[in-house]
C-alpha cells in the first residue's frame, strides 16, 4: 500500500520526560539529524510520492538548531503538506516568526492540563507557566494571519482526568481549532510503568481487555525515520527491534514492502504494543 506520511524524528532527546513516554529510557543512541540526511529523505520521498511530512518522534524537534533550515528545505523543494508536534516548550518567537513564514500546515501541541501541579507531574521537567504562556502567544500569533490547523492534544490520566470540560472551554477560547484527549497506551510495551495512566472503565480500559492482535494501521500509512536515517516500524520502535532499512542505502518503494512484510507478521513488538486499545476521550473539531 503507497503510504503518503513521513515522520521524522530530528532528534531522539527531549527537555521533558513525561510520565506517558518511555523516551527517556531509551537505549538507542541519541543524536540529531544531519542536513545531508534530511535533503536526502526529502529528495527520495518526492521521487516516492511522499505527501505530508511530520516533524514528531520520541524526541522534541524544536531542541534541533537547525529546525528552521529544515522546515524552509521542505517548503523550498517540496509541495508536502507540513505538521509539527511539540510539546511547545521552545515554541520562541524567531520559531513561530518561522512558521509563520512559510506557514506552517498543523501544529500539534501537546498540554494535558491547566493545573500547575498537574502540569508538572504529567510533563516532567517544564515550567507550566513559562510554556503556557509561550503556547498562548504562538497559537494568537499564528492565529492572526494564518489558517494554520493548530491542535492541542491531552493524555489523559488520573492526574487530569477531572479537566475534560475545562480544558475544551478554555482551548476554545483562546481559538485552536482542535482538541483531542486521548488514554496513552504503553508504546510497544516500552512503557513499562502505567501507574497514572492505567484509568479504569469508562475512560480507560480493564487491565483484563485483552490487546487486540488485528493489523495495525500505523505502518501502514505512515514510514517513520530515525536522526541517523533507519527506518523502523513506527516511532513507538525505540530501540529498532523492526528494522525496515535505511535511508542511504534503500529506496521508499523497496522499504515499502520490507515494512508491510514485517507488519503482516505481528512481530513481538506489536504482540506487546496495546496502540489500538488506546481511546480518544474527546476529539473535537473546533473550526468546522
Ligand atoms: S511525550 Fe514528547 S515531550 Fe514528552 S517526553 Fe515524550 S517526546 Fe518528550
Ligand atoms: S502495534 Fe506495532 S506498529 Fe502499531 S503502534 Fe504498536 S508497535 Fe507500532
Amino acid at each position: 500500500m503507497k503510504k503518503n506520511l513521513l515522520e521524522l524524528e530530528l532528534t531522539n532527546t527531549c527537555n521533558a520526560r513525561c510520565i506517558m513516554c518511555p523516551a527517556g529510557d531509551m537505549k538507542r543512541k541519541k543524536g540529531f539529524m544531519k542536513r545531508e540526511t534530511f535533503e536526502l529523505i526529502i529528495k527520495k520521498g518526492i521521487d516516492y510520492g511522499i505527501q505530508r511530512v511530520r516533524f514528531c518522534g520520541l524526541g522534541e524537534p524544536l531542541l534541533h538548531e537547525d529546525f528552521c533550515h529544515f522546515f524552509s528545505y521542505v517548503r523550498e523543494h517540496s509541495h508536502y503538506i507540513t505538521e509539527l508536534i511539540t510539546n511547545g516548550s521552545l515554541l520562541s518567537k524567531e520559531i513561530v516568526q518561522r512558521l509563520i513564514d512559510h506557514k506552517i500546515d498543523f501544529l500539534s501541541i501537546s498540554f494535558p492540563s491547566l493545573v500547575r501541579e498537574n502540569y508538572e507531574r504529567i510533563m516532567k521537567g517544564l515550567v507550566f507557566n513559562q510554556v503556557l504562556e509561550r503556547v498562548l502567544e504562538a497559537i494568537h500569533e499564528l492565529k492572526k494571519v494564518t489558517d494554520t490547523h493548530i491542535k492541542i492534544t491531552s493524555a489523559v490520566t488520573d492526574i487530569n482526568c477531572d479537566e475534560k470540560t475545562h480544558l475544551e472551554h478554555f482551548w476554545t477560547q483562546e481559538g485552536v481549532d482542535c482538541i483531542e484527549l486521548y488514554t496513552p497506551h504503553n508504546r510497544g510495551g516500552h512503557l513499562t510503568d502505567m501507574g497514572s495512566l492505567n484509568l479504569p472503565p469508562p475512560l480507560g480500559y480493564s487491565a483484563n481487555t485483552e490487546i487486540k492482535k488485528s493489523l495495525c494501521p500505523w505502518p501502514l500509512r505512515n514510514f517513520f525515520m530515525a536522526w541517523d536515517g533507519s527506518v523502523f516500524l513506527c516511532c513507538c520502535d525505540m530501540e529498532g527491534e523492526c528494522d525496515v532499512g535505511n535511508i542511504y542505502s534503500d529506496d521508499f518503494s523497496e522499504m515499502e514492502k520490507k515494512q508491510e512484510s514485517i507488519c503482516f507478521k505481528q512481530p513481538n513488538l506489536c504482540q506487546r504494543c496495546s496502540y489500538q486499545r488506546a481511546k480518544i476521550i474527546l476529539k473535537k473539531e473546533i473550526s468546522i
